[in-house]
């Protein structure tokens, strides 16, 4: 294979680590064009004398001259801030990889759909926000969007054989998170480092947090239902403890294809990379006969609300995805910092909903207007919940 341009968005992340993983192996079938990262700079400037990208960008703007000293004598070259950001997506690439957290990805993403870039895309946060105005761009475009959200990438895998149109189900499994099981009595207690002791992944914090409430399977419903367009009512979530079966896809005939693997999020971030090609990664294979049993749940969604307030939020359609992903993130954020109980969560992203019904957005600028009205809403209700 000859050598492929990547742009990396958060290269400091989960993701991001683990997509230099397969890079560092796979040596000189990759050229680094964009490294990013949102303050680290140390961590940022180390990955770049490793991985020699064309520019390093920081989105923290008062990071700059830091940054710059950092990789002076390299010939790198070095931005910071978010204009820098979005200017950078739009550099030559032939794979722009998607891995920042939360609706700061939205803008440079959309910048290397519209300029027609492939994208593996991670953060399912700009999809939800702008799924309409994400799929509309690439259609424009040409480029193609490769999910690597596991569940995601395993039904692009399974949609391999067959037509979207022959579908009769998609059904996206969900581990249940470290609370599948405690009484509902009980959670409004759990701390945030039990909050992010995933039982079967590890991820970055925010993401952790929204599996132990099950927001992430709803962002997640929301995020299939722009991908693969074959009508909500026909995307089921089951439970499926061990993470084994990352979803499948059921056809007009009654035959189910499913994407197995081991709960590792190499092997969906291999499978973008490569697209539509295979690359070999130094992950687990599948050992079934010592695994020896899966197991399947009905979610429970007295316990578990948010995820009939995603279905019911991208039902509506128009600003409510935006508007509950922008309460969402500004919730997680307050629990990890030990403002508000885990069940406040969920809570406040109801109230936001329920407090304010928004226009339905035409343009990127009016879904970020809908961000920062949601996000300064739930931070009221934050402070009220810190102050009752
Ligand atoms: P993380 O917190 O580990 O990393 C986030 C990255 O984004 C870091 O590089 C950080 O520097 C950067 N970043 C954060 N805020 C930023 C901002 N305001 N501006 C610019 N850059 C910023 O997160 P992660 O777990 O790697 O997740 C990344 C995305 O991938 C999320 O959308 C998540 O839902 C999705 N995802 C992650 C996993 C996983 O296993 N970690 C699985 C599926 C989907
Ligand atoms: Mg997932």
């Amino acid at each position: 294979m000859a050598h492929r341009r990547l742009s990396l968005f958060g290269a400091t992340g989960s993701v991001g680590q683990s997509t230099l993983d397969l890079v560092r192996r796979a040596g000189a079938d990759w050229q680094l064009s964009v490294l990013t990262a949102n303050s680290d700079v140390a961590e940022l400037a180390r990955l770049a004398r490793e991985f020699r990208p064309d520019i390093a960008v920081i989105a923290d703007e008062a990071r700059h001259g830091e940054l710059r000293d950092a990789l002076a004598d390299t010939g790198i070259a070095v931005a910071a801030g978010a204009d820098a950001l979005v200017e950078a997506a739009a550099r030559p690439a032939d794979l722009v990889m998607a891995a920042i957290v939360g609706c700061a990805g939205l803008a440079p993403t959309m910048a290397a759909l519209e300029a027609g870039h492939d994208v593996a895309l991670a953060n399912k946060e700009a999809l939800v926000s702008a799924g309409d105005l994400m799929t509309a761009a690439a259609r424009k475009s040409g480029a193609m969007i490769l999910p690597v959200d596991s569940e995601h990438n395993a039904i692009f895998q399974c949609l391999a054989g067959g037509r979207i149109d022959q579908v009769r189900r998609i059904i996206l499994t969900a581990s249940g998170g470290p609370f599948r099981t405690m009484a509902a009595a009980d959670m409004a207690r759990v701390t945030p480092a039990q909050a992010v002791a995933h039982p079967t992944w590890s991820m970055g914090a925010k993401i952790s947090v929204d599996s132990a409430t099950m927001m992430n399977k709803g962002l997640e419903l929301i995020e299939a239902h722009h991908l693969f367009p074959v009508g909500l009512d026909r995307i089921e979530i089951l439970v499926h403890p061990q993470s084994v079966i990352h979803s499948l896809v059921e056809y007009i005939d009654c035959s189910t294809l499913a994407q197995l693997g081991s709960p590792d999020m190499r092997i969906p971030i291999a499978s973008a990379l490569a697209w539509p090609q295979r690359m070999a990664t130094p992950c687990t294979p599948l050992d079934l006969a010592s695994i020896a049993r899966l197991d399947f749940e009905v979610p429970d969604e007295a316990r578990f609300p948010a995820t009939a307030l995603c279905r019911a939020a991208i039902a509506e359609g128009g600003a409510r995805p935006a508007q509950l992903n922008a309460a969402n993130e500004v919730a997680v954020a307050a629990f990890l910092a030990g403002r508000i109980s885990f069940t406040a969560i969920v809570d406040t992203v109801r109230r936001v909903i329920d407090a304010d019904a928004p226009a339905a957005p035409a343009s990127l600028q009016d879904i970020f207007s809908v961000d920062a009205a949601s996000r300064a809403a739930a931070q009221s209700f934050v402070d009220q919940y810190e102050h009752a």
